[in-house]
């Protein structure tokens, strides 16, 4: 296997879409840390996410180096080029130390037939009874089926390991932390696929340290899990039994474990997970985003005056282009438009008002997902904003730090990790 850098046992990803709430967001890592829950920060920020605001990687990179110096963070920390493929990940590799690969694109796409049945007869073990320790029941699988889903995940493989190569030879195979993901894509990933996709990575000399499966039930941006709880939790179980047997059976990297790309907030499967991971002592990375911004929104409702003025008018022009702004998340926001209140209403609101229908407390009755969604995929009005909107985070730099750090601190990482 290649060399790697590697990535801590549990890792925070964070997105900060305006590179503004740095030292908050390590703020909550810190938090977390004296409590025994030990995150590493990563910074995450996609291509489309670059490419929507118009900034470019580098700034990202600055913003971490920032945080970190100004709380003397001494432990590591990285910078993830999320959900980037061979024609955008260039202008990450000087600047990124964790490139998540997506190959979701080329899942179901014919490999070819040489290639195809050279990885089938070189995994006998994958055909007949798969008993994996800590899963119940064995998996029975034949010839045909390792063929069928080797024929769905291989291309993909094979295209995250070209991937791989290319920043391997840019930056140097030690220095960066590699994961792949094949969340957005239609269906789930079952456990005996997943098994199979390891294998294929393991063959690409890919030395992965997340992989980010999609799970099954819906992971609507910045609200709650959508989906079968229970039936999550043993899928979730499931997958850390498959990746302990890979990690063994194919000399994959020690530290490699799941990626839950989560659309940030998906607050009901946070104990599943939690038991699941005592029960492997297994590590995560946890991915969110979007929950950042919609914290200095919630920052800038609070402060009232200008800020307020702000989140009115960055509303008041979503609601005017949800179907623009909603078009690229379709798949995973789940919007009643019914339940938009309007321009004039929202600009009658207070600031009680305005955080009440954002702020994720599903047990406020003001609180509305509808609102919360919509605002979520709207980032980009911010963005036009410009200056106007980044002077106003640094005016009410303090209301909006408390919001962003006790959101990741107090929602996520205690749930996640600590169970309170
Ligand atoms: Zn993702």
């Amino acid at each position: 296997m290649n060399q790697y850098l590697p990535l801590g046992k549990y890792s925070f990803g964070m997105g900060d879409r305006f590179a503004h709430q740095g030292k908050a967001q390590l703020q909550a890592c810190r938090l977390a840390t004296e409590l025994g829950a030990s995150f590493i920060p990563v910074w995450n920020k996609s291509n489309r996410e670059h490419t929507f605001i118009g900034t470019e990687p580098a700034s990202t990179r600055a913003a971490a180096d920032a945080a970190v110096q100004a709380l003397g963070w001494s432990q590591p920390y990285h910078v993830d080029a999320d959900h980037i493929r061979l024609e955008t990940v260039d202008r990450f590799i000087p600047h990124s130390d964790f490139f998540t690969i997506d190959v979701a694109d080329s899942i179901g796409k014919p490999p070819a037939a040489e290639s195809l049945a050279a990885f089938v007869a070189r995994h006998p073990e994958l055909v007949g009874t798969l008993a994996i320790p800590h899963i119940d029941q064995p998996f029975h699988t034949t010839p045909e089926y390792v063929a069928k889903i080797a024929g769905k995940f291989l291309l993909a493989v094979q295209e995250a390991g070209v991937i791989y190569q290319h920043i391997a030879k840019a930056k140097g195979a030690a220095n960066f932390i590699t994961e792949v993901s094949m969340d957005e894509t239609d269906s789930p990933q079952t456990p005996p696929e997943l098994l199979i996709i390891l294998a294929a990575i393991a063959d690409a000399q890919i030395p992965i340290q997340t992989i980010a499966p999609k799970f099954t039930g819906r992971f609507n941006k910045g609200v709650d899990y959508v989906g079968d709880v229970q039936q999550f939790e043993k899928e979730f179980t499931e997958d850390l039994a498959v990746i302990a047997f890979a990690i063994g059976k194919y000399g994959l990297p020690p530290s490699l474990k799941l990626s839950v790309h989560s659309g940030s907030d998906k607050f009901s499967i946070y104990a599943p997970m939690r038991r699941a991971l005592q029960k492997f002592d297994a590590g995560v990375h946890i991915k969110t985003a979007g929950t950042t911004w919609l914290e200095e929104l919630i920052g800038l409702a609070e402060a009232g005056g200008d800020g307020l003025e702000i989140a009115r008018e960055i509303y008041a022009y979503a609601i005017e282009h949800v179907d623009e702004f909603c078009a690229p998340y379709a798949s995973v926001i789940d919007i009643d438009k019914a339940k938009l209140p309007s321009a004039a209403a929202v600009n009658g609101w207070s600031s009680e008002q305005f955080v009440a229908a954002l702020r994720h407390d599903q047990q406020n009755p003001a609180y509305n997902p509808s609102f919360r969604q919509l605002l979520h995929v709207s980032f980009k009005v911010a963005a036009k904003k410009g200056d106007r909107y980044l002077q106003a985070l640094k005016k009410h730099e303090a209301v909006v730090a408390r919001n962003v750090t006790e959101n990741l601190f107090v929602r996520h990482m205690k749930p996640l990790l600590l169970g309170q």
